[in-house]
């Protein structure tokens, strides 16, 4: 039997309006952790200020040699506290996390060469790269 839905976060860190959560991930977060801190693949936990719920921030740049644009990409994706803790502890692999996303929406925000920025809330397992 598949699982419900499991329920993350507040109005705060992880309501319906993508733009309101995406404005407020600079001031309504705690940083909590650095688990990758690399120039063109990061990944750090942070802590909603309102609910203490912790998302995981998965920064992936993918360099574009011939030209200065590069694409860059963000995924704000929640945890349960047993994934933040094996994230931190090193026993759950940051090229997993893209499996969690099967059931649970996340924020996506796409800097795509040379085109406009997009953001929209995803779901649905993912993969996750390194980055270039
Ligand atoms: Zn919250």
């Amino acid at each position: 039997m598949r699982r419900p839905m499991a329920a993350f976060g507040c109005a705060t860190c992880y309501g319906e309006d993508a733009q309101a959560v995406w404005r407020g991930q600079r001031e309504g977060f705690e940083h909590e952790s650095d688990v990758v801190d690399g120039s063109h693949f990061s990944v750090d936990v942070r802590r909603c200020r309102d609910c203490s719920q912790r998302f995981v921030w998965i920064f992936t740049e993918l360099v574009d040699w011939m030209g200065g644009d590069d694409a860059r990409h963000v995924t704000v994706m929640p945890l349960t506290p047993a994934e933040a803790t094996g994230l931190i502890a090193g026993t759950l692999r940051p090229l997993d996390l893209g499996a969690l996303g099967r059931d649970r929406r996340r924020l996506d925000h796409d800097w795509p060469t040379g085109g406009p920025a997009a953001l929209h809330w995803d779901s649905g397992a993912f993969r996750v790269t390194e980055g270039r």
